[in-house]
């Protein structure tokens, strides 16, 4: 099984099958066909077997899928075992909910610093995570050698902060922002604009 040959929509919704393996499980279910797993996570039954076809035999025909073996086989490929750090730049509304949000409670991520130019803000531990100067960035990062990070910096200078952290060896960036950044090809951003979700849902909702 080679990572690259996954379809991007396939991986994406890996850390949802994870996710809700485990409620299954943590319901004391051992056993789910393909379609009760369907109907669970609303997902189409063709889809996910399609998505697992590319991780070789993970269910018999007939059988089903053996939870606890699904569970196993995700934890590692998501690398569940190891917690990945993961740093905040700008801690205002959104930064702030985010820092207050326990990502470790559903997945293995975990905020362990946030970074702001305000002072008001900087030296204060939010969502118990310590927020530096910006100033301090490289070193902090580099101390703790984390390559992730989340960007609720206005736009105005999300630009110029994602160069930041690209200097600073930051390879991943999820960027809450509207801006569209530019960044080396070993970078990789995901966007998440939430105005634009907003707007997108009214839409159907109109037109549908
Ligand atoms: P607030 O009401 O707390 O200002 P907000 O979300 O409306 O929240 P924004 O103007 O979007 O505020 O700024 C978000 C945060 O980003 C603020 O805390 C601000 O101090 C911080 N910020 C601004 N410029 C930078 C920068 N260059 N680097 C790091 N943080 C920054």
């Amino acid at each position: 099984m080679r990572d690259e040959k996954i379809p991007q929509a396939t991986a994406k919704r890996l850390p949802l099958y994870y996710r809700h393996l485990n409620i299954l499980h943590n319901q004391g279910k051992t056993r789910i066909s393909s379609r009760e797993l369907s109907e669970s996570i609303k997902i189409d039954s063709a889809t996910i077997r399609k998505d697992f076809s590319y991780f070789g035999e993970l269910g018999r025909k007939g059988y089903g899928y053996d939870i606890a073996h699904l569970i196993q086989f995700f934890r590692k490929l998501l690398d569940q075992d190891e917690i990945a750090s993961v740093a905040l730049i700008g801690v205002g509304n959104l930064g702030t909910a985010l820092l207050h949000y326990n990502f470790m409670k559903k997945g293995n991520t975990q905020i362990e610093i946030a970074f702001d130019t305000n002072d008001d803000k900087v030296g204060q531990e939010i969502g118990d995570v310590p927020v530096y100067h910006i100033n301090d960035l490289e070193q902090e990062l580099k101390r703790k050698g984390i390559k992730i990070a989340i960007l609720t910096v206005p736009a105005r200078v999300s630009q110029e902060v994602t160069e930041q952290l690209v200097d600073c060896g930051v390879e991943g960036v999820l960027n809450f922002t509207p801006s569209r950044l530019s960044v080396p090809n070993h970078v990789r951003v995901h966007h998440i604009d939430l105005s634009i979700e907003l707007q997108t849902l009214v839409y159907f909702l109109k037109h549908s």
